[in-house]
This record gives structure tokens, C-alpha cells and sequence, in this order.
């Protein structure tokens, strides 16, 4: 952060504060909100986490989830509750997104919105909206950030079991288990810290990924026995899925997420898409390795973005035209499909 002493100012009186994260929040995005919350609440700071969209049951142990506004689709009187806080707050802290977009109906609310803003995020191209910013786009995760700016802070002692279990979550999903490219001896060092300050890494797996629902587990079985697709020219995967499918799986918010993982766990593949139909659009998952830049295409084709290696966007197309544009995309990366590194 540039003007870190502008920044220590602008916490060091109790104020009104809101934190806001992206659309469909996964463990970094609400992690980092819950953890910097809890710090901000030991603070004095009046804390609300408002969130664009509802969230995997497999987040809800996080301490503090039974305060966040989650925004419900048709659901006006939320959006009018977030509204006021957004419109009442003295500083809104952006999470885990750089674009104002990401966060759908609070976008709006947010850049009208009279307080000071302050964005902590690790993904490309920022907006630059924010009045203060802790943005690195190296770091692995926002919840990595968050416990360097409550460092850079003098603070790390007011880190206790909660905060450092909600920032250990984001950390340990968002290096896919210590396992992406991402995952540097930073990222060792502040888990070690985390650790340290009471986080307790079985029991945050557990939960993160060992609280699956019998039909969550049917649905991956029936994905990696009937739906995924491997293009070997293209050393590709990909995975449709339709409204049908869904049902039949019974599927909820975050079922579908690692999906797209078990098609980069195939040896040879470089590009792994998963593409479902959420009714209102159909949302893409890429992963790939390397060089290779997945958010090339999720930001060429397909309204998105993300990391190299991970990234997202969206289709208002069906989901078969989805594909057929997709699959017309990949003769253009050939060469970059064909390379190892
Ligand atoms: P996931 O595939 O897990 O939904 O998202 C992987 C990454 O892609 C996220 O961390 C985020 O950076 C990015 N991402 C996913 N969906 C979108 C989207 O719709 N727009 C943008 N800009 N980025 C996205
Ligand atoms: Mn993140």
C-alpha cells in the first residue's frame, strides 16, 4: 500500500465500515471478508459484509457468516438494506475483485457511495476506483494480503483463531491446496503465521473439502464418467452441462466448483473449460497450465477474466452455441496449446 500512514488514519477511529467481495464469493473472497471483519470488529469499527450473491454451504463455519447480507435474486428488500449500508458507510473495503462489475446491482451502489474506499485484491487489471489500494497481482490470495496489510499494520498479534481460520481458507483454496503455480514461500510463511495464530488446517479441509453431499459426489461421478470431453490435438477438456443435468443432481451454489480441475489432472492437457447452464447465462471455468493464458479467453470471448491459470466468464448464448464458439477458438492457440512450460 502506497500511503500506508493515510491509511492507519483512516482506521485508527471507530467508523462505520462495510465490506464488499464478488459475485458467488468463494473461500479467499469470503474468508478475506470474515478475517479482516473479525479484525476490524476487535477495532471498535461497526463491520457489515455484504455479499452480491449467495455462497457454498461448504463456507458457512466461517466465524461471522451468520452476519453477512447476502443479496438474493428477486429479493428487493436485501438490495434496499444493502443499499443503506453502502450509503451510511464511512469506508467500504473491496475484496478479492478489481472491477466494479464483478459485484452486479452493488456495483452501482458502491461508486455512488460518499465513503472512502479501499481495494485489497490479486487480480489483473484493476479499475483503480479505490482511494487506498493493497493490490498485488503475485499474491496468491486476497486472505494473503489481508494478513500483510494487518502486518504492515503492527497488528499480526491481534490475529486470533477465527481470523486465521477464515484467512488460512482463502490461502489454502486459492493455491488449490498449496498446489498451483501461485504457491510460493510467502505463501508458506503466512500460513506458518496463521498456524501460529490458532488456524487449525485439518479442520479448515475438512471442511472446505470433505463436506460433500451424497448427491454432490454422484454429480462428479457422473461428470467424470459421462461428460468429459478430451480434444488431443488441442491437449483439451471439456465438460457441458445443462439445466437437466443440474436438476438431476439436485445441484446447489458450489457443487460445481473443482470440477474443471479433473480435466488438468489428465496427463498431457493444458486447457481444461468447464461450461453449466446457470439459466440467466451460462458461466465458463477455465484452468490451464503454464503459460498458457486462460483469461485471455475468458476476457476475449466470453466478458471475463481472472488468472493466467484460472480465470472465468460468461455466455449469453445456449449452451451448445457456447461450445461451438469455444471449440472455433482453439485452432488460433494451436502453437501455445503444443508448448510445455
Ligand atoms: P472460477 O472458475 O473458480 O469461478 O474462477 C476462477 C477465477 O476466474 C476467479 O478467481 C476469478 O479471478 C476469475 N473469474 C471467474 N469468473 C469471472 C467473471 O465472470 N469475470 C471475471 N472478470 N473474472 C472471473
Ligand atoms: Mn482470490
Amino acid at each position: 500500500m502506497k500511503d500506508l500512514e493515510g491509511f492507519k488514519s483512516l482506521i485508527s477511529e471507530p467508523k462505520k465500515v462495510v465490506i464488499v467481495t464478488h459475485f458467488k464469493p468463494d473461500a479467499d473472497a469470503l474468508g478475506s471478508s470474515l478475517g479482516l471483519a473479525g479484525y476490524l470488529k476487535k477495532k471498535g469499527h461497526a463491520v457489515q459484509v455484504i455479499t452480491p450473491s449467495d455462497y457454498p454451504s461448504f463456507l458457512a463455519w466461517m466465524p461471522g457468516n451468520e452476519e453477512v447480507l447476502a443479496i438474493e435474486k428477486n429479493n428487493s428488500s436485501v438490495e434496499e438494506k444493502a443499499q443503506q449500508f453502502v450509503s451510511n458507510a464511512e469506508v467500504i473495503f473491496c475484496l478479492d475483485f478489481s472491477n466494479l462489475n464483478r459485484i452486479n446491482a452493488l456495483g452501482d451502489m458502491v461508486r455512488e457511495a460518499k465513503a472512502t474506499k479501499v481495494l485489497v485484491d490479486h487480480h489483473l487489471e484493476p479499475e483503480h476506483f479505490a482511494d487506498f489500494e493493497h493490490w498485488d497481482p503475485k499474491a496468491a490470495s486476497t486472505a494473503g494480503l489481508i494478513f500483510d496489510l494487518i502486518n504492515m499494520l503492527g497488528e499480526k498479534s491481534s490475529i486470533d483463531k477465527d481470523i486465521a481460520n477464515c484467512l488460512y481458507a482463502g490461502l489454502l483454496t486459492d493455491t488449490g491446496g498449496f498446489r498451483h503455480s501461485n504457491t510460493t514461500q510467502k505463501e508458506f510463511l503466512i500460513a506458518s503465521e496463521l498456524v501460529g495464530a490458532g488456524a487449525n488446517p485439518s479442520w479448515v479441509s475438512k471442511k472446505i473439502y470433505d463436506t460433500n453431499t451424497l448427491a454432490r459426489m454422484k454429480l462428479t461421478g457422473f461428470v467424470l464418467s459421462q461428460k468429459l470431453i478430451i480434444i488431443p490435438e488441442y491437449r483439451t477438456v471439456y465438460i457441458c452441462l445443462d439445466t437437466d443435468e443440474l436438476k438431476q443432481f439436485d445441484t446447489k451454489t458450489g457443487d460445481t466448483e473443482g470440477l474443471v480441475n479433473y480435466g488438468l489432472s489428465i496427463e498431457g492437457i493444458r486447457l481444461s473449460v468447464l461450461m453449466y447452464d446457470r439459466k440467466e447465462e451460462i458461466k465458463l471455468s477455465f484452468r490451464s497450465l503454464g503459460s498458457f493464458p486462460a483469461n485471455e479467453i475468458a476476457r476475449k470471448y466470453f466478458e471475463g477474466g481472472g488468472h493466467r491459470n484460472a480465470a472465468g466468464g460468461s455466455s449469453k448464448l445456449s449452451l451448445d452455441e457456447t461450445l461451438k464458439k469455444f471449440l472455433s477458438i482453439l485452432p488460433d492457440y494451436k502453437s501455445q496449446l503444443e508448448v510445455d512450460d
